[in-house]
């Protein structure tokens, strides 16, 4: 059976206001002591009212611009009205038919590695590339809050669970994409894209390790070749899993791939896959069934009546746009164009907005010092220099002094490396064989070690030289 992972992702990001979404209090919860950072508004009490925090609204209208979203000049929230001990009021504020941005879309590079079955050979230029673009549609972009936690913890020797309301009213934005990712590779790249644009916008720190940022990833399978009588209007599988609060990279990868081989299992054994929500075990490396998944209407959305809909004028849209920085990887395409560096350079410069900034002052500093852009994004990203300070005027001076030009490889003595590496790590070069990514980087890793004070190499060109070798002998 011929399938196709089908894999649509729903981001959840804390935005970090000064105050919560709908009440003055703090929206820094973390490390506070539970419960102490409450009103009546975010514990839900009967009769208080919420108001909207203007600040979290522009970042969410920033943050829609950037993914290239149209902005909705009327935007409303809603209740979704659910049942769980984290939800004091036993609804969500957020919002349903009306959010504040829609239809977007997000281009962003992969590594594209081939999935290799053993037994089959590695087709360089044909399978493999460094980096593959990829555009993935942005459904919306809409704002609601964070509800409490719970803590399930002992006490006097009971399992008990506990919660704590400082997270309760937080500012959250949620992104919605489209169905159009299609491995777990893919996934983690539009992840990682996505959480350097918004510390880019400065709008939150988007950490996924502290829960700041949270993945719901949605997946299903879609036979080939496509039969339309078999999918929904919008071509997809009659049904979704959905697994909930992955808060890794990794754990993301893992799940997602974990799900794919379960669901191709039951479909090629002939089974439906019920519609339903599952969770991610990190220790036992499986999801597990949660709860069958509710339809939206079971959420009961309606209008919030104690907020009065929102219009966005065209100089407020404006004023919030006008801030827009230079994107990450519009950034590294110009760095390449206009300062020629690597293009695995431009993209370590690009991961940090303020590194790359540093990167332009210094070749505005360097430009009559003989110090050229090449030269500063290769002492920069080897991190050869300002280990203790990072002020440009010192940095270029550093820079000066290392000034020494170091000799290119050629390309018979770099293939005689890569080929003495080879030969010593010849399990190494199983596994990438086997489609494990992670040995290309420690082989590359290895060329380096030789390569050192005998000149110097692109680790693109080292990656294509050792696959060079592995497919031509
Ligand atoms: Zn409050
Ligand atoms: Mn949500």
């Amino acid at each position: 059976m011929n399938l196709e992972p089908v894999i649509g992702l729903e981001v959840h990001v804390e935005l970090n206001t000064l105050s919560k979404m709908f009440c003055g209090c703090p929206a820094d919860y973390f490390g506070k002591s539970p419960n102490t950072q409450t009103c009546p508004v975010c514990l839900g009490l009967p009769g208080a009212l919420p108001v909207p925090n203007k600040k979290a609204i522009e970042m969410t209208i920033l943050l829609g611009t950037a993914l290239g979203c149209k902005i909705n000049r009327t935007s409303r929230f809603d209740r979704k009205n659910y049942f769980y001990p984290d939800l004091p009021k036993g609804y969500q504020i957020s919002q349903y038919d009306e959010p504040v941005a829609v239809n977007g879309r997000l281009k962003f590079g992969f590594q594209n590695f081939p999935t290799l079955r053993s037994g089959s050979r590695l087709h360089v230029g044909t399978k493999f590339k460094v980096e593959e673009e990829k555009t993935v549609r942005i459904r919306r972009v809409h704002l609601e809050e964070d509800t409490g936690k719970l803590i399930h913890s002992e006490v006097n020797g009971k399992s008990v669970t506990l919660v704590d309301f400082n997270r309760s009213g937080v500012p959250l934005v949620e992104i919605v994409t489209e169905a159009d990712i299609q491995s777990s590779q893919e996934a983690k790249a539009f992840l990682k894209e996505i959480q350097k644009i918004i510390r880019y916008l400065r709008i939150s720190e988007a950490d996924m390790e502290k829960g700041i940022m949270r993945l719901e990833p949605s997946i299903s399978l879609r036979q080939l070749p496509i039969d339309n009588s078999q999918l929904t209007k919008e071509g997809l599988p009659n049904y979704r899993v959905e697994i909930k609060n992955i808060n890794s990279f990794r754990f993301a990868q893992r799940a997602i791939d974990y799900e794919i081989d379960r669901q191709k299992e039951l479909l090629s054994a002939g089974k439906k896959i019920p519609q339903e929500t599952r969770g991610w075990s990190e220790s036992k490396g499986v999801t597990f069934y949660q709860r069958s998944k509710e339809e939206a209407h079971a959420y009961r959305y309606f209008p919030e009546p104690d907020i009065p809909p929102l219009f966005f004028s065209e100089e407020f849209i404006n004023g919030i746009v006008s801030v827009l920085p230079e994107l990450p990887r519009p950034r590294s395409e110009r760095f390449v164009k206009e300062y020629g560096i690597r293009v695995s350079e431009a993209l370590i410069l690009t991961e940090d907005r303020g590194e790359a900034e540093l990167f332009e002052e210094l070749v505005r500093l360097g430009k009559d010092k003989n110090l050229f852009p090449q030269r500063i994004a290769n002492l920069l990203v080897n991190k050869k220099v300002g280990k203790s300070d990072r002020r440009p005027s010192l940095l270029v001076e550093e820079m000066i002094k290392l000034n020494v030009p170091e000799t290119e490889m050629s390309e018979e003595t770099l293939s005689g490396i890569c080929r003495e590496v080879m030969a010593l790590n010849q399990e190494v070069v199983g596994q990438l064989m086997s489609g494990k990514e992670k040995a290309l980087d420690f082989l590359i890793g290895q060329v380096f070690r030789r390569l050192k004070g005998q000149g110097r190499a692109d680790p693109d060109l080292v990656g294509k030289k050792i696959l060079e070798i592995i497919t031509n002998g």
